[in-house]
């Protein structure tokens, strides 16, 4: 069993139930427990900021799934969500990111854990941070520490995931 840690995001139509549904598809992934989910917390957008704000939380999984595995998952329930591809960092439905698998460093063509961009990111970190306080990354550096570095004052708690 390996815990590990997704973050998942929305910025098209009702960003709320998209996410809502996502957890829901999660929880039905074979030998997986959905074990924790954050609030959510609204952003505007980052890298590509044109678009419409973001909609954030984190979860927390228990799985015997292995990663590629549970990518392969991910990216089924993200097409399952009405997500179409048109451009990177563009807006969509629903994004669903593995922040980390353990304590395992992945660096493969399609899959890199911990997420690359992960420790950057005030809406990553922040619900994070909420749903797992003492976490540590691969490197032996706290969460914590990184989120001290950030400015996340655009990162705004929306409402419980209850
Ligand atoms: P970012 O990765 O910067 O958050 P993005 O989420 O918009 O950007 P996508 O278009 O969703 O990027 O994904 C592009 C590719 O990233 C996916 O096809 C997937 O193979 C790859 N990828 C690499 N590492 C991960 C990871 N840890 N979690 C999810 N996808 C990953
Ligand atoms: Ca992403
Ligand atoms: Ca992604």
């Amino acid at each position: 069993m390996t815990v590990v840690y997704l973050s998942l995001g929305s910025n098209i139509g009702n960003r709320e139930a998209y996410l809502r549904k996502a957890i829901s598809a999660l929880k039905t992934l074979p030998q997986t427990q959905v074990t924790q989910v954050s609030s959510f917390y609204e952003t505007a957008a980052w890298g590509k900021t044109d678009q419409d704000d973001f909609l954030n939380l984190a979860c927390q999984l228990e799985t015997e799934l292995d990663a590629q595995d549970l990518l392969s998952h991910c990216q089924k329930i993200e097409i399952d969500l009405n997500r179409v591809r048109h451009e990177h960092w563009g807006p969509r439905t629903i994004d669903i990111d593995i922040l980390l698998y353990g304590q395992e460093v992945i660096a493969t063509e399609n899959l890199k854990v911990p997420h690359p961009y992960m420790t950057e990111r005030g809406f990553v970190l922040v619900p994070l941070q909420e749903i797992s306080p003492q976490l540590t990354l691969p490197n032996g550096r706290a969460v914590i520490d990184y989120l001290n570095q950030l400015d996340v004052s655009d990162v705004k708690v929306a409402k419980p995931f209850d």
